[in-house]
C-alpha cells in the first residue's frame, strides 16, 4: 500500500515500523464550539484510513486528542461567565456525539490536554537541560535556530521566515531570544487555567501538547502523524522540532494532510455567514451522506461543500442502500438450498470489484475510486438477483457489499427516518387527536397506519392515546 507522504513530498510503501503494527496521531479539534463541517474532514477521512488498514489486518493504535485548554476556550467561557473546564466538558461530549453520528470509530486513546500537564513540564524540561529552549520572565521558549533541521516538512527556509518576522513584536513575548522561538510555556493570567510549573503558574503552549500525547501513548517514534493541511506549518514543523530535539529520533515515519473543505466555492467563515456545523448539517441530511460526500473525493483534493453536491451524494448513497436492501430481501424469502452453478460463478465474479476497491485504497487511500469500485459491485449485484435467487446467493454478495462498505464506515441498514424520536411520536400522535377531533378520519388512521410501519404501535385508552414499540 502506497500513501503520499508530505515529508518526502512522494507516494511511498507504507512499512510499519513494527511488523503488523500502525501507530498513528491525529491532530483533533480545539473544543470551544461544535464542531464545524471542515473539522469532520480530517476525522472521517482518517477514520477511513485507520478502516482500511485494519481490513487488511494491521493493529492500529489510533490516538488523537482534545485540545482543552486554549485562549478560545478561555475567551468562551468568560462570555458565558463559566469556566473553561466546563466549555472544554460540554464541547468534547458534543463532539463525541457528532463523531458518533457520522460513524468515526472512537480512537484507541482521546487524550486531553489537561490530562497530560506533567507529561509536558517533563519535556520543557529536558529541551531546556539539552539547550533547545530557555525560560524568561515566566515564559519559556524554543530556540528555533538550535534545531537544524526546522522547515523540513514545511520546506520552509529559516532564513526567509526569519525575515518574515523580523518585524514582528508580540505583546507580552519582549524577552524572546529571536522572533522565530516559539512558546513552550505561558505565563498564568488573571483569571485563566494554570498549573504550577518549575517557571512559575502557567499552561503549555500549544504544539508541546500533542509532542508529549504522542510521545506517551505512541513512543518516541510512530509511524504516521495526520492533521489537516494548515497543520503543516507552524504546528506540525513545531511539533517535530521539540520531540526530535527531546526524543533524539525521527518523530514520524509518514506524515499525511487532508485538504480543505470550502463552501460553495469559498472559504468557511463564520464572520460571512459561509458556516456550517455538522449539527446543522444533521438537521437536513442522516450524517451518512456528510461521511458519504467527503469520501467521494481524494482526501488531498480541495472538497466543495454545497446543497447540490451533497443531494447527488444522498442519491448515490441510496443507490447503495437500496442494493442492500434487495439482497436483504431475498436472504429472508429466497430459494432455499445451494448455490446454483451461475450463482457459484457469480460469487466468483465480485472478487474483481473487491480488488479493484483495494487498489484504489492502497493508491494512497483513493476513496473516489473505492466508491466507484462499490458502485460497480451494486450494479452487477442488481442485474444478478431477482426473486428466484437463493438465500445463501444473497447473503454471499450482501458479505461483500458489506464489508467494503464497512471500510468506508458505511452502515448498509437504512435508518428509519425519526423512529426513537419521542418528539416526533407525540408530535403525531397530537397531529392524529386533533384530526379525529375534525372528523378526519382517514387523515387518522393514516398517521396511525404509518407510525405502525415504523414499528411504533398506538393504544387508545381512557388517559389518552399510548405508544409501545412493536
Ligand atoms: P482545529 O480545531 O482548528 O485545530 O481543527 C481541527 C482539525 O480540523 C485540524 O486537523 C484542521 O486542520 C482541520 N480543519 C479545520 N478546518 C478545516 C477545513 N475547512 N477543511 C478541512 N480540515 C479542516
Ligand atoms: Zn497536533
Amino acid at each position: 500500500m502506497k500513501i503520499y507522504n508530505t515529508m518526502s513530498k512522494k507516494k511511498e510503501e507504507l512499512v510499519p515500523l513494527k511488523e503488523g503494527q500502525i501507530s498513528m496521531y491525529v491532530c483533533g479539534p480545539t473544543v470551544y464550539n461544535l464542531i464545524h463541517i471542515g473539522n469532520a474532514r480530517p476525522m472521517i477521512v482518517f477514520d477511513t484510513f485507520r478502516r482500511y488498514l485494519e481490513y487488511k489486518g494491521l493493529k492500529v493504535n489510533y490516538v488523537s486528542n482534545f485540545t482543552d485548554v486554549d485562549d478560545k476556550i478561555i475567551k468562551k467561557a468568560i462570555e458565558e461567565n463559566t469556566t473553561a473546564e466546563e466549555i472544554s466538558k460540554r464541547y468534547i461530549e458534543e463532539c463525541k456525539k457528532d463523531m458518533d453520528a457520522m460513524n468515526v470509530k472512537p480512537a484507541t486513546k482521546h487524550p486531553l490536554a489537561t490530562e497530560e500537564i506533567s507529561g509536558m513540564i517533563d519535556m520543557i524540561k529536558t529541551l531546556i537541560d539539552k539547550g533547545y529552549a530557555y525560560a524568561s520572565d515566566g515564559t519559556v521558549y524554543f530556540k528555533t535556530r538550535e534545531f537544524k533541521d526546522y522547515g523540513k516538512l514545511s520546506k520552509k527556509n529559516i532564513d526567509d521566515l526569519e525575515a518574515g518576522h523580523r518585524d514582528i513584536k508580540v505583546a507580552g513575548e519582549e524577552s524572546k531570544e529571536d522572533p522565530l522561538d516559539f512558546v513552550l510555556w505561558k505565563p498564568k493570567k488573571e483569571g485563566e487555567p494554570a498549573w504550577v510549573s518549575p517557571w512559575g503558574e502557567g499552561r503549555p503552549g500549544w504544539h508541546i501538547e500533542c509532542s508529549v500525547m504522542s510521545k506517551k501513548y505512541l513512543g518516541d517514534m510512530i509511524d504516521i502523524h495526520a492533521g489537516g493541511e494548515d497543520l503543516v506549518f507552524p504546528h506540525h514543523e513545531n511539533e517535530i522540532a521539540q520531540s526530535e530535539a527531546a526524543n533524539g529520533v525521527d518523530f514520524a515515519k509518514y506524515w499525511m494532510h487532508n485538504a480543505f473543505l470550502n463552501i460553495n466555492n469559498k472559504k468557511m467563515s463564520k464572520s460571512d455567514g459561509n458556516f456550517f456545523t455538522v449539527r446543522d448539517i444533521s438537521e437536513k441530511y442522516d450524517l451518512q451522506v456528510l461521511r458519504f460526500f467527503m469520501l467521494s473525493a481524494h482526501y488531498r483534493s480541495p472538497l466543495n461543500f454545497s446543497a447540490e453536491l451533497m443531494d447527488s451524494a444522498k442519491n448515490g448513497l441510496e443507490r447503495i442502500l437500496t442494493a442492500a436492501e434487495k439482497l436483504r430481501d431475498i436472504k429472508n424469502s429466497g430459494a432455499e438450498g445451494e448455490l446454483t452453478a451461475d450463482e457459484a460463478s457469480n460469487v466468483e465474479k465480485t472478487k474483481e470489484f473487491v480488488e479493484k476497491f483495494e487498489k484504489a485504497m492502497d493508491d494512497d487511500c483513493n476513496t473516489a475510486n473505492a466508491i466507484s469500485a462499490i458502485f460497480e459491485l451494486v450494479k452487477f449485484t442488481n442485474s444478478v438477483t431477482n426473486e428466484d435467487s437463493t438465500k445463501k446467493f444473497a447473503d454471499e454478495l450482501y458479505n461483500v457489499l458489506e464489508t467494503l462498505s464497512d471500510v468506508l464506515g458505511i452502515i448498509l441498514e437504512k435508518k428509519d427516518e425519526v423512529v426513537g424520536d419521542e418528539d416526533y411520536i407525540l408530535e403525531m400522535i397530537e397531529k392524529r387527536a386533533q384530526a379525529k377531533k375534525d372528523k378526519d378520519f382517514a387523515l387518522a388512521d393514516s398517521i396511525r397506519d404509518e407510525l405502525l410501519a415504523k414499528g411504533i404501535v398506538l393504544k387508545d385508552t381512557r388517559e389518552g392515546t399510548k405508544w409501545s414499540r412493536a
